[in-house]
């Protein structure tokens, strides 16, 4: 006997979805329609299916028409901004960082590697956008990797250097700009 698919809250908005096609879509009756379904199925409420929703945008399945209002039209394939930086957005990011890390400007024209970053990470919605690209050598993409993060101690420290100057707080400017030097000697560069 064969095995019915369970149906997800991908499936039940889709079938929504196309139900409408060519309509302008509010978030409210998608909702509604796949927690009634939902609960039909599975006697309980789903959960993020607003998320989902943005999720089949993000992956080309649905147009954003403009903020909450979404709309499928039949064989419509965008652009998956969930999908690892296309080559173009890739070279685009590059570009604009002018081949250098942001952290360390090294760069192509002293023969680092580079690699494009998501910014914020995939893993916690990021998309593979221009604006959520940056450009990192090996060594401070790796280290975002491991630590999640490359530069806050620096700009932290740069904060509270102007902060110490405005209050003339010769001992706590004397600390940040000391932090700052070691972060330096370890290839924080400004
Ligand atoms: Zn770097």
């Amino acid at each position: 006997m064969e095995k019915e698919k369970r149906k997800t809250i991908f499936d039940l908005i889709k079938e929504y979805f196309e139900a409408h096609q060519n309509q302008d879509i509010e978030h409210g009756p998608v909702v509604d329609f796949v927690e009634e379904q939902y609960l039909k199925l599975y006697n309980k409420k789903p959960r993020d299916t607003w998320r989902a929703i943005r999720m089949l945008y993000e992956e080309g399945w649905l147009i954003q028409v403009s903020k909450g209002i979404y709309k499928r039209i039949p064989g419509y394939n965008g652009k998956n901004f969930r999908a690892p930086f296309s080559s173009e957005i890739k070279e685009q990011i590059f570009k604009r960082d002018n081949y250098r890390c942001v952290v360390c400007s090294n760069g192509r024209h002293n023969g680092y590697e580079i690699c494009a970053d998501h910014i914020k990470p995939q893993a916690k919605g990021g998309t593979s956008t221009l604006e959520n690209g940056q450009t990192l050598c090996s060594e401070h993409n790796l280290m975002k990797k491991r630590y999640g993060t490359t530069d806050f101690l620096a700009k932290y420290c740069k904060v509270m250097i102007e902060k110490s100057k405005q209050f003339k707080d010769e001992k706590v400017l004397k600390m940040f700009s000391e932090i700052l030097e070691v972060l330096k000697k370890y290839g924080f560069k400004d």
